[in-house]
């Protein structure tokens, strides 16, 4: 089955098949760089990169471009009220972001910044005052006619054909019922960033941004839009408006939107203090590794609600899938081959593979890993597993990584860093005992504890029970909790 994907424009999921053979262009709205991203932001940006991920598993070249937008009104104001550049002030978040995303295993696509595209930004804006699209006021701000495009509407499905011709507005954000012709550039104001261009001085409006750097990037026509659900109205609609006004072509084939996240069942705000950044996480000793398989872990087009039990399931998850693959490579299993193993390895692939090709259904992908891990557990604990059936195991394993990319046990070395930003920040009182904690215990990785629980084992075989407790007491130190059972060894982190 190909993939199928639900489109905004059609309000339907479909066939997805790129516009070029084997090539997906693809246009994600990027971070406004004014603050630091919370969890929400992370939400839409890790289903964009699961959906990138997915692409490339399934034989396509990609061709992914972020805007990261660094001229926009609220960062405007804010660089105005610190006294800085617009460059200065946004280098700082646009960084973190970076980091941030790093952190949470995205993958980072080709990013354009809005300030490195000012000409062409004005020279768009010059075609549509030629063609009548657009037109001047007279503080030196340009706004798209919206009368001048009859289908406008049609990505959020509102009908505007009752509105008021020429009347304006000049915010980048605003609600559905105040559809106006809206700013395409603003006119120099006394105190904020402005540019010279051919068009006059001034600075572009953020729907505009995305116009022209992603027909830049991608041609006039590509195949896939993406962002937060937020972004449908006006974001995404101006840019259609914009662009297919200007090219008379599509603009994008699919549109691709995330549903928003909530915290705890609410909208998550700073004043309601349910506000978290990926940092502020971290701070609390969570694992990025347990957030990213959170977001993941419901379809792009749920509602995702964050709780700090799911973070902690998320964690168990995680631990459960490296755990077993440190089993499986462990050595110590009976040589041969069975052939149900194999078969079910093969099997999980192809369940993983069919609930993302249907319009990437993460959770259904996930529970076909774990009930691969739940009966090869099973059939390691009876040695019906046998040496040869590890291999596929283990590319199962990898496949579902591809994706989800959670395996690789690096969380300990990320949150230190978390760590040294907040004491360099001034943070340090957000530092709980938790991060310390989490910092301590995993100063040893996952194959150091694996291999000195082998230790543990080989002393207990030759009765040497001294040796035994002795690193039984340093894992417990290190924050590693043993079990002996009549089976073996167990162990968990703290
Ligand atoms: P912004 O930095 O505000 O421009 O947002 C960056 C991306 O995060 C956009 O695609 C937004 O739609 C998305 N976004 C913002 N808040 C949330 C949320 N609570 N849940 C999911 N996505 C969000
Ligand atoms: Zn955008």
């Amino acid at each position: 089955m190909p993939l199928h994907l639900y489109n905004t424009m059609s309000n339907e999921v479909e066939e997805f098949h790129p516009l070029r053979d084997n090539e997906v262009r693809m246009y994600a709205c990027g971070p406004t760089v004014y603050d630091y991203g919370h969890i929400g932001n992370f939400r839409t940006f890790v289903a964009v990169d699961l959906l990138r991920r997915f692409l490339r598993q399934s034989g396509y070249k990609v061709h992914h471009v972020m805007n990261i937008t660094d001229v926009d009104d609220k960062i405007i104001r804010n660089s105005a009220r610190d006294g800085v550049t617009v460059q200065q002030y946004t280098a700082k978040f646009e960084k973190a972001f970076l980091e941030d995303a790093a952190m949470i295993g995205i993958e980072q696509p080709t990013l354009v910044r809005a300030t490195e595209h000012i000409p062409a930004m004005a020279e768009f804006v010059a075609k549509l005052l030629d063609k009548g699209i657009a037109y001047r006021t007279e503080d030196g701000s340009y706004y798209f006619r919206i009368a001048r495009f009859p289908e406008y509407g049609k990505l959020s499905k509102k009908d505007f054909s009752g509105m008021l011709d020429g009347a304006r507005v000049d915010v980048d954000e605003y609600d559905k019922d105040s559809a106006r012709d809206f700013a395409v550039w603003k006119g120099p104001r006394e105190g904020e960033a402005s540019w010279d261009t051919k068009i006059g001085p001034g600075r572009p409006g953020w729907h505009l941004e995305c116009s022209v750097m992603s027909m830049e990037e991608l041609g006039e026509s590509f195949d896939l839009h993406a962002g937060g659900e937020d972004l449908v109205f006006p974001h995404h609609e101006n840019e259609i408006a914009q662009s297919e006004s200007l090219t008379g072509k599509p603009f994008s084939h699919f549109w691709f939107h995330a549903r928003f996240l909530l915290v705890e069942g609410e909208k998550m705000s700073k004043s309601a203090g349910n506000f978290f950044t990926l940092r502020d996480l971290v701070l609390k000793g969570h694992k990025p590794s347990s957030l990213r398989y959170l977001l993941a872990s419901v379809p792009y087009r749920n509602q995702l609600n964050f709780t700090f039990d799911g973070l902690k399931q998320a964690a168990v998850s995680v631990e459960r899938l490296r755990n077993f693959r440190l089993r499986l490579s462990a050595g110590g299993i009976e040589a041969g081959c069975n052939p149900q193993i194999q078969t079910l390895a093969s099997e999980t692939i192809a369940k993983m593979r069919a609930a993302l090709e249907d319009d990437l259904n993460t959770a259904q992908a996930q529970a076909a890993i774990f009930e691969m891990v739940r009966q090869a557990n099973t059939a390691l604990d009876s040695g019906a597993l046998k040496k040869d059936d590890a291999g596929a195991l283990l590319d199962a394993l990898k496949k579902f990584d591809e994706i989800f990319a959670v395996l690789e046990d690096d969380d300990v070395p990320k949150m230190k860093k978390v760590l040294q930003w907040a004491q360099a920040e001034g943070r340090g009182h957000d530092i709980t005992d938790s991060l310390r904690d989490a910092l301590q215990s995993g100063q040893l990785s996952d194959s150091d504890i694996e291999s000195k629980i082998n230790e543990m084992k080989a002393a207990r075989t030759a009765r040497d029970f001294k040796k035994s407790d002795a690193i039984r007491a340093e894992l417990t130190e290190a924050g590693v909790l043993i079990e002996i059972t009549k089976d073996g060894i167990r162990w968990r982190r703290k």
